[in-house]
């Protein structure tokens, strides 16, 4: 049966109101965010650890979080956890810290709580996505500036942006995605210096680039830190973490949703601070899984791979739809990044580093595609 409204004066006024005459137009024109589908894939598109938690730690967590109580709200503030956290990541004294559904929503709080009118957000292209997504949600202009060819920061463009469009907020991933390489520390030094605004340093990949700006965080006032467990090996829990001095967070804190981490998150977060070993050494195979994945690809013909500091490459193919569909033939799920920007990543596909297994079919395939 079908259901028909019968016309009254009011759903024929409410008719008349489609979701396209109400919604923002910015965000009818936007494409929704492209999650593919990895159906009988191997994954190696979007940077997740490839390895599942041993069965014993599987059934010990069960136990854990049958015992959680799903009727409350989970604590206020994250207080245990950020406790937890502070040891375990040993965050200094002198800084605070905040949690956030993913990274992804604490580089939306922070974008919110500096949306001044007339600002704008800055970040060197090509980058994190949801920088330019996040402002543009949050109706700030987005303004990026290109890397070099080498993916190296263009200095003078960078620091004539700065001083052009003075942005509230700046965002520096380090290490970059979907490049993988690092900036040197200072020219992030000059740029935080030059910069008006909070500058924001993500570190999602900091598990595998074995440095980090958290030694630096004090110099300066106006830099905040985000990282998140999803690189390290817990995507499906969402949590993220924003280090930076009290001034700030007690102002930023303000823009989170109360209880914006879940009792399970909180409560899985806790008992992973205490294995984070298995993930430290889950990070060190992976990292030498990138070295021979790297070399494996250097000596294929007509292929550039670039130097990476986290848990993908970046590679050059001499043409990126073929290689990825060949891929995908094979059984082997990457990601075809040469449209998110138009030059620079002309023909590039992004491979995330699997376990051995994987790499050595990822390389075998590679071989085939390069005969
Ligand atoms: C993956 C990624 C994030 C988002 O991480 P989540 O915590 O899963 O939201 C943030 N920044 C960069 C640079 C990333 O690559």
């Amino acid at each position: 049966m079908q259901l028909r409204p019968k016309k009254t004066p009011l759903n024929k006024k409410l008719n008349m109101t489609s979701p396209e005459q109400l919604i923002r137009p910015e965000i009818l024109n936007m494409p929704a965010y492209p999650v593919a589908s990895a159906q009988d894939l191997i994954k190696l598109d979007i940077m997740e650890n490839p390895y599942e938690l041993p069965e014993e730690t599987q059934f010990e967590l069960g136990q854990h979080l049958s015992r959680l109580a799903l009727n409350r709200y989970p604590v206020a503030g994250n207080y245990p956890l950020r406790l937890k956290m502070r040891t375990a990541l040993q965050i200094p004294q002198e800084l605070e810290l905040m949690l956030g559904n993913g990274s992804d929503e604490l580089i939306h709080l922070i974008i919110q709580a500096c949306a001044r009118e007339g600002t704008c957000v800055m970040a060197p292209v090509p980058s994190f996505v949801m920088y330019a997504m996040s402002a543009q949600l949050n109706r700030l202009p987005f303004v990026g500036v290109p890397l070099q060819t080498d993916f190296s920061i263009d200095m003078p463009a960078m620091l004539s942006a700065l001083k052009q469009h003075k942005p509230s907020v700046l965002f520096l991933a380090y290490p970059n995605n979907p490049t993988g390489n690092l900036w040197p520390e200072d020219q992030i030094a000059q740029l935080i210096k030059a910069s008006p605004g909070l500058v924001v340093i993500d570190e999602a990949y900091q598990p595998f680039a074995e440095t980090s700006w958290l030694p630096h965080l004090l110099e300066a006032p106006n830099v905040v830190l985000i990282r998140t467990l999803s690189k390290l090996g817990l995507a499906g829990i969402r949590l993220g973490y924003l280090i930076g001095s009290p001034q700030w967070l007690k102002h930023l804190d303000k823009v989170r949703p109360p209880f914006n981490i879940n009792v399970l998150t909180q409560a899985t977060a806790e008992f992973m601070m205490d294995r984070l070993a298995l993930l430290d050494w889950q990070a060190a195979i992976l990292r030498e899984q990138r070295i021979i994945l790297f070399k494996a690809l250097s000596h294929l013909p007509g292929v550039i791979p670039f130097e990476s500091h986290s848990n993908f490459i970046l590679v050059r193919v001499p043409n990126a739809v073929a290689w990825f569909e060949g891929l995908k033939t094979r059984g082997i799920l990457v990601k075809n990044v040469s449209n998110m920007h138009p030059t620079l990543l002309a023909n590039c596909l992004r491979l995330t580093v699997g376990t051995p297994e994987q790499t050595a079919l990822l390389i075998y395939a590679l071989q085939e595609l390069a005969r």
